[in-house]
């Protein structure tokens, strides 16, 4: 790359200063622009590392004409006139996933994608292979940006990718893609039609070539149907919880098998021990598993690392149980299959606290979980029309609040021995908190509160 012309990065987050951080390392000289606030954590890096920025908006001037290549951040809207215009000048664009892999040219990637389970998933998979002894970098959506993880060179990548992402790599290539699901999700970004949505997620497979490999859950409808309309080269290997496969990974009586085209299967480990819960994690599990066999890591490795892995927090986390009454924070719901799989994963009576911004919700796929599971529901949120209509034709009790705190209350106030408190919102948070962690961390801080009041005499 030229190191006199100006490379300009498009957001200043994770993804925008990971990119300018890498740029800079390499003797380039890059410039940062965001058109809202750059946070002061992000604003001590560029400033201690020397990289020029602007904040609050674009002076586009700059960018058309002196800009010689664009790093566009994920969270930027492609509708944006900005990005129109930059289009319209020929200026080349790529994602801060493509300019990381610029500077990666020996290093194995394994991205991993899909509407649900990336975190959990990447997460088992970076533990597997480090427990394995390999010098593997955990990055993308999940913790520090690739581009700041390709800073120092890693053997092996496990990347957690999103949509938005992908709509913005023209030709990211993974040695390993894995495609773990596909559901309703961010219908708002891809104008409503699931089939935009779909092909976004299949660019994690489109840009592969025949010696790649691409890893996807059998059992999903809409990942089959994908795969008819997409032309895929790699070597594809499936995994499944309900079907036994020719080639993949799949379970039965409760173990999980491992096959390769024309070999016989290999048992890996059974299931009944595994401490992750609920058939959304059997998910994650068996496609770590199956990225694992197929990179050759050791049985023993594999086992022992599942077994050990424990729930990541805002998660199925388990809080503190109040007298029987068992409070769950599940504040990463963010979407309806997330919802239906804790739903489907708790046993007791539940108390279900949900809502927030709603993205285009489509409930109907929880109306038997719900007749079957909850008791009653708290909404949390400013904006409750949608979902208590919905809802207030299949459950009796229906409250609303703008209070975590009034919502934990109201719930135990609820509850009887034996039942659970579910915070899972299939909303984003955006309504009422910064992000889904704070929404969480808020939780468990009044769940806390109220096991005081309720033991003040232990
Ligand atoms: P992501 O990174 O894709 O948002 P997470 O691993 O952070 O996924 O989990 C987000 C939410 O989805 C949590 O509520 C979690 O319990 C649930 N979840 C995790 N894995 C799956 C899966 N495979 N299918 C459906 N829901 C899942």
């Amino acid at each position: 790359m030229n190191k006199k012309k100006l490379i300009i990065v498009l957001g200043g987050g994770e993804s925008g200063v990971g990119a300018a951080l890498l740029a800079k390392k390499n003797g380039l000289n890059v410039f940062v622009s965001d058109s809202g606030s750059i946070l002061k954590k992000y604003k001590r890096v560029l400033l201690d590392n020397g990289i020029y920025f602007e904040e609050k908006g674009h002076t586009e001037s700059v960018i058309y004409k002196k800009a010689s290549l664009i790093i566009k951040s994920p969270g930027i809207s492609r509708k944006k006139k900005l990005i129109n215009k930059i289009n319209l000048f020929k200026i080349p664009m790529i994602s801060e996933l493509e300019f990381g892999k610029k500077y990666l040219k020996d290093s194995y990637i394994i991205s991993i994608t899909g509407s649900n389970g990336k975190t959990t998933t990447s997460s088992i998979v970076y533990k597997i292979l480090k427990e394995e002894g390999l010098h593997v970098g955990l990055a993308g959506n999940i913790g520090s940006s690739f581009s700041r993880k390709a800073i120092k060179k890693k053997d092996i990548y496990v990347l957690e990718v999103s949509s938005f992402q992908l709509d913005d790599s023209s030709n990211f290539r993974s040695n390993i893609a894995v495609l773990l699901n596909i559901t309703r999700d961010h219908l708002d970004r891809y104008n409503n039609d699931i089939e935009n949505y779909i092909s976004s997620k299949f660019k994690i497979a489109t840009h592969q070539r025949k010696e790649d490999i691409f890893i996807y859950n059998y059992d999903s409808h809409l990942i089959r149907k994908g795969l008819k309309n997409h032309i895929i080269l790699s070597k594809c290997f499936p995994f499944s919880i309900r079907k036994k496969l020719n080639v993949g990974a799949y379970i039965m009586d409760d173990i999980i098998f491992f096959r390769e085209k024309g070999k016989k299967e290999k048992m890996i480990m059974n299931i009944k021990k595994i401490p992750l819960k609920g058939d959304h994690n059997l998910y994650n599990i068996i496609a770590s598993i199956l990225i694992s066999c197929l990179l050759y890591v050791k049985k023993y490795t594999i086992q022992r690392s599942v077994l050990e892995f424990k729930t990541l927090e805002h998660r199925m986390e388990k809080v503190l149980n109040i007298n029987g009454v068992q409070f769950i924070n599940d504040s990463k719901a963010t979407n309806v299959n997330s919802v239906f799989y804790a739903l489907k994963s708790v046993k007791s009576p539940i108390i279900w606290i949900a809502g927030g911004k709603d993205k285009g919700n489509d409930y109907r796929e929880l109306v038997p979980m719900v007749k079957k599971k909850v008791k009653s529901i708290i909404f949390l949120g400013k904006k409750n029309e949608k979902f208590i209509f919905f809802f207030q034709k299949i459950i009796n009790i229906i409250l609303k609040t703008e209070s975590i705190q009034e919502a934990v209350r109201m719930a135990y106030i609820l509850s009887n021995y034996g039942d659970n408190i579910l915070l899972s919102p299939a909303c984003s948070s955006l309504d009422l908190f910064q992000d889904y962690k704070e929404r969480g961390l808020k939780f468990k801080q009044e769940v806390i509160k109220l096991f005081y009041e309720k033991n003040r005499y232990i």
